[in-house]
């Protein structure tokens, strides 16, 4: 089992397998994305050697993320090699859904369990000018069809001062009716959107508050479960969830780590670097991987440095996937 020094425990990967993408969101990659570092991404034997050496070492859950991961086009066979990997229980992905109407289906039946869509705003036009595209509403049809198909769907919307702070009610009148589970993520600070982030980071502590006076109470976080703290209201078919990087504590119940799209595990999302274990990967050497996991593991920080605006090599999270 992956442990580091403070007892913690790593049963979810989260796995990049590209950091190109087609939006433009705000407080991501405002000018799109340019084409600066290596495009070597990791190959589907690669990725097959990375999943198998974590589930020897008790990983359960993977998330395929990206930059935007539904850009590849084998990403039905990644889907396929994870979930087939022994020891592997989820396979879940983090994605714009640009493409999910048209490619819901191949995705289930390759072995996606859940997926989280990023959707900032359910106005149309809000939506169009966060992220550059005009394509809620299909976004939203390919929701409904993975629901139809037993596919477990999460809603990520970063709360922005200047943008969708005004939202909260509109969100939670979706829930209502619809089976999603919706996270409401605090802006997080990166190198290249601290104007943006200074102007827009919104607290969720008011929220949770709100949500709790008013009836939701908080679910019982699970071994293999996200950062989010979330919460169940019987009136309600869907769940919120709230993920507050800057809260106290935040880091304690870390679980997972981060492998990005050229083969480098971050140890954590806002580390100083990436460290380099592709030759372990390119020569499918899980025994020497595995080494180098738990020997690297023991270099885990208690916490990310956030609160004091240092945010490692992050220069945006479409590096890493978020
Ligand atoms: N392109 C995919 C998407 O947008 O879902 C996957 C990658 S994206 C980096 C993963 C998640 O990180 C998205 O939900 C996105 O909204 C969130 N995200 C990106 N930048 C962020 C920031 N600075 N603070 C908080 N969340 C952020
Ligand atoms: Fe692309 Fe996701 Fe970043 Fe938006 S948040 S620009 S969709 S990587």
């Amino acid at each position: 089992m992956l442990e580091d020094k403070f007892g913690r425990r790593f049963h979810y990967l989260r796995l990049s397998i590209t950091d190109v993408c087609n939006f433009s969101c705000t407080y991501c990659l405002p000018d799109g994305y340019a084409c600066d570092s290596d495009r070597d991404f990791l190959s589907v034997a690669e990725i097959a050697t990375i999943v198998q050496t974590f589930a020897q070492l008790g990983t359960s859950k993977v998330r395929i993320t990206g930059g935007e991961p539904s850009l590849r086009k084998d990403l039905p066979q990644i889907i396929a090699q994870c979930a087939a990997t022994p020891g592997i229980e989820h396979v879940a992905m983090t994605s714009n859904g640009y493409k999910l109407d048209k490619c819901v289906e191949q995705w289930v039946d390759a072995g996606l369990d859940s997926i989280n869509i990023s959707i900032d705003s359910l106005d149309p036009r809000m939506f169009a000018s966060i992220t550059g595209h005009d394509s809620l509403d299909s976004i939203l049809a390919g929701i409904e069809k993975g629901l139809t198909l037993g596919l477990k769907v999460k809603v990520n919307a970063v709360l922005m001062r200047q943008y969708n702070e005004k939202e909260f009610n509109g969100f939670l009148e979706w829930v209502k009716s619809s089976p999603i589970s919706l996270r409401l993520i605090e802006l997080m600070q990166t190198g290249d959107n601290q104007p943006f982030f200074q102007q827009n980071h919104v607290s969720a502590e008011p929220l949770k508050n709100q949500l709790l006076q008013s009836g939701w109470c908080q679910v019982i976080r699970g071994k293999a479960a996200g950062p989010a703290q979330e919460f169940y209201h019987p009136d309600y078919a869907g769940k919120i969830g709230l993920i507050m990087p800057y809260s106290k504590d935040f880091c304690a119940s870390c679980n997972r780590l981060r492998i990005s799209a050229t083969g480098k595990l971050h140890l954590c999302l806002f580390a100083e670097q990436g460290l380099d274990i592709r030759r372990y990967i390119s020569a499918g050497d899980e025994a020497g991987l595995r080494q180098e996991l738990i020997s690297l593991l023991g270099d885990k920080e208690a916490t990310h440095w956030l609160q004091e605006g240092l945010t490692g090599a992050t220069k945006h999270l479409a590096m890493l996937g978020g």
